[in-house]
């Protein structure tokens, strides 16, 4: 029996996952949050099911003498070292479809909850006593120009979600194969013309080592007065420092932001503070059942790598290769 050891991930069904893995592997979680204890557990894992919170670095991955694969319940893997992973044959893989629906729709919620005021609106009835409508200019979106940085999955289908009210949609993504007649109201343009000319932002690339800080002075300085920014990516895509410097100068005139740099985020981050930004727990993926969706499909990837077949998402897609 294989053993296959869930860290970083609170599990709601893990009776359904054991029922996937019966007869496999048996499923040992880490409760420990502590990394001797992980290692301990890990060093004879044939699997690893992880959560985006726990990083898997190369020391760590050096103590597992049985491991075959890793599995991120989502679609980020910017918290494993793949190149490590690579190196020992370990196979990497995510389930990156689970959550596309989920993460598009919530796009679409901050997008309106930011550009239409909704939030500073409503905190100011509820906890200020302040009703007077004319603090708050909703944006009138059919005249104003939306951009997608990154162009995968979710950035298609917030395209896709959104052309019926924003007339312009402005896509930038230089990997992504993209045939604009699939698409209304959209343009592809470069990084320069998509940061010149959105009115709100959204950003929905993965964070790997060209990405982080994707979104730094330089663009910021670019983008126009009274930019939107919307980020349901990764918190470090977008350097903190600078966002923080825009939004306090007016350039940036809101962000909601379901991510941040450091998560939780700090109590002490200047950016809870400011009345023209939403933060949410990192929580655009969720629904009614996206947990047990999740939980079934990582398992299942378990399951066909354990039991020798090809997985349907694998990263380090070199490995196949190798044979
Ligand atoms: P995806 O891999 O389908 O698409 C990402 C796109 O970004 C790709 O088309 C890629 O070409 C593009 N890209 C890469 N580097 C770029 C760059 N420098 N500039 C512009 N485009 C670039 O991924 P996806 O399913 O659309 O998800 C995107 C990200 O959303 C994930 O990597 C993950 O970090 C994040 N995510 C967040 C949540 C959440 O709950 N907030 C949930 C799921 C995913």
């Amino acid at each position: 029996m294989y053993k296959a050891v869930v860290t970083g991930a609170d599990l709601l069904h893990i009776e359904k996952e054991r029922e996937v893995l019966s007869g496999i592997a048996e499923i040992i979680e880490d409760k420990s949050n502590n990394r001797e204890e992980l290692v301990s557990l890990i060093s004879n894992a044939d699997a690893i099911m992880i959560d985006v919170d726990t990083i898997l670095d190369r020391e760590l991955l050096s103590s597992c003498k049985n491991l075959k694969v890793v599995v991120e319940y989502g679609g980020g893997v910017d918290n494993i070292d793949i190149r490590a992973c690579t190196e020992f044959g370990i196979y990497v893989c995510n389930v990156p479809d689970i959550f596309v629906n989920e993460v598009s729709e919530f796009t679409i919620g901050l997008i309106f909850s930011i550009g239409k005021e909704i939030t500073r609106a409503s905190i100011d009835v509820k906890q200020k006593g302040i009703w007077n409508a004319n603090n708050y200019v909703p944006r009138l979106f059919s005249e104003k120009t939306l951009g997608i940085i990154g162009f995968g999955r979710i950035g298609q289908k917030i395209a896709r979600l959104s052309y019926s009210f924003f007339n312009n949609i402005l896509v930038y993504d230089p990997y992504a194969s993209i045939d604009e007649s699939e698409f209304v109201n959209l343009k592809i343009v470069n990084f320069e013309e998509i940061l010149k000319n959105s009115d709100i932002l959204s950003i929905n690339v993965p964070l790997n080592e060209l990405t982080r800080g994707l979104l730094g002075a330089q663009e910021f300085k670019k983008m126009k007065n009274g930019v939107f920014l919307v980020n349901t990516s990764r918190g470090a895509v977008i350097d903190e420092k600078s966002i923080i410097r825009y939004l306090s100068n007016g350039k940036v005139t809101g962000a909601g932001l379901d991510v941040s740099a450091i998560e939780p985020i700090k109590r002490d981050n200047p950016l809870l503070l400011m009345e023209n930004v939403i933060i949410t727990p990192h929580m655009a993926w969720k629904s009614e059942d996206s947990k047990l969706r999740i939980e079934l499909a990582v398992a299942n990837t378990v399951k066909d790598v354990l039991t020798g077949k090809k997985p349907v998402n694998l990263i380090n897609k070199e490995l196949l290769n190798k044979g």
